[in-house]
C-alpha cells in the first residue's frame, strides 16, 4: 500500500505582496480566513463560527495556487498542497487512509493551509465518481471537512479547480466550500504588477511595463511569467560572449511577447 504521509508540508516565506492584481480576492480571503485567524475571540463575541473552505475557480495559470501559498504567508500557517488527482488514483490502487492521512498531518500541524488542486476531480460526472468506490471518498471527504470527529481548528481549507461546474453539490454547503471566488485573468493593473514582480531582482535597462501590460491582453499570469523567461533566455548568450551582463530591454519583451501566445482564451 501507498501511504501518503508527508505530502508536501512547506512554511512559505511568501505573502499577498509578492502576488499580482487579485485585490478583491485577497479582501475576501482575508475577511474569511484571515482575520477569524487573527482574533478569534472578536468574532466568538458575535457568535462568528469560524471555519469552511475557499474554492478558488478560473482558468490555469492566473495565480491560485500561488494565492494559497501566500495565504499561508500571510498568516505563518505551514502549507500542504495535494493534487486531488493522484490521491483518487491512489485510493483506487487501495489507499483508502490516503486522504485522511493528509488531512491529520494539516491537524498536526495547525495553523495550516491545506491546499487541494484538481478540486473538480470530486465531480459527480467523472465516471469513477458515480460508482460506488466514488461515493465512499466523496463521503469520507466531507467527513474530514466537517471536522466532527477530528478538529480542523486551525486547518484553512482551499480548494482550487478550472471547472467548478463538475464539482458534486454536496461539497457547496455551509462549513465545506462555502465561498466560491472567481480568479479572473489579470487586468492592465493587475498585469502591470505581475511583470514588475516577474522583472524584480532581474537585470533590465529603460522597461516600460505600462506598455507590456497593453501588449499581453489575455494573458495570465503563468504567461507572463514565460514572456519574462523568453526574454531572459534571450540576453544570456549575448551576455556570456560579452561576459558581462547585458539588461533585458523593452525591445525584448516585446519581442517575447510576439513568441508566446496567451493560453486564457482557450478556457
Ligand atoms: P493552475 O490552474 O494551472 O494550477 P494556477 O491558477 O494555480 O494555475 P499558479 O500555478 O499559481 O496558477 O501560477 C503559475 C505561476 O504564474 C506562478 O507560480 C507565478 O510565477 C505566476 N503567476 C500567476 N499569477 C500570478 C500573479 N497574480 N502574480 C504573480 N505571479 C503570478
Amino acid at each position: 500500500e501507498t501511504m501518503v504521509t508527508h505530502s508536501n508540508i512547506e512554511k512559505p516565506k511568501i505573502s499577498f505582496k509578492d502576488v499580482g492584481g487579485m485585490e478583491a480576492v485577497k479582501e475576501e480571503i482575508a475577511l474569511k480566513v484571515i482575520h477569524p485567524m487573527k482574533n478569534p475571540e472578536i468574532y466568538k463575541a458575535f457568535g462568528k463560527k469560524i471555519g469552511g473552505g475557499i474554492l478558488l475557480y478560473g482558468p490555469p495559470g492566473c495565480g491560485k495556487t500561488l494565492l494559497a501559498r501566500a495565504t499561508a504567508g500571510e498568516i505563518n500557517a505551514h502549507f500542504i498542497s495535494v493534487g486531488l488527482n493522484d490521491v483518487l488514483d491512489m485510493w483506487i490502487g487501495n489507499s483508502e487512509k490516503n486522504l485522511h492521512n493528509i488531512f491529520q498531518e494539516a491537524r498536526q500541524n495547525a495553523p495550516c493551509v491545506l491546499f487541494f488542486d484538481e478540486v473538480d476531480a470530486l465531480g459527480a460526472s467523472r465516471s469513477d465518481m458515480r460508482q460506488a468506490a466514488g461515493r465512499f471518498i466523496i463521503n469520507q471527504f466531507l467527513d474530514e471537512m466537517d471536522g466532527v470527529k477530528y478538529s480542523n481548528e486551525g486547518v484553512l481549507i482551499l480548494g482550487a479547480t478550472n471547472s467548478p461546474w463538475y464539482l458534486d453539490s454536496a461539497f457547496r454547503r455551509p462549513g465545506r466550500f462555502d465561498r466560491i471566488i472567481f480568479v479572473q485573468p489579470p487586468d492592465q493593473k493587475a498585469r502591470e504588477e505581475i511583470i514588475k514582480l516577474q522583472l524584480l531582482e532581474k537585470p533590465t535597462e529603460s522597461v516600460d511595463v505600462q506598455s507590456i501590460a497593453k501588449q499581453t491582453a489575455d494573458y495570465s499570469g503563468a504567461d507572463l511569467r514565460a514572456v519574462v523567461d523568453i526574454a531572459v533566455e534571450s540576453k544570456l548568450p549575448e551576455s556570456l560572449k560579452k561576459g558581462r551582463v547585458v539588461p533585458i530591454t523593452n525591445a525584448d519583451l516585446k519581442n517575447a511577447v510576439g513568441r508566446h501566445k496567451p493560453t486564457t482564451k482557450e478556457w
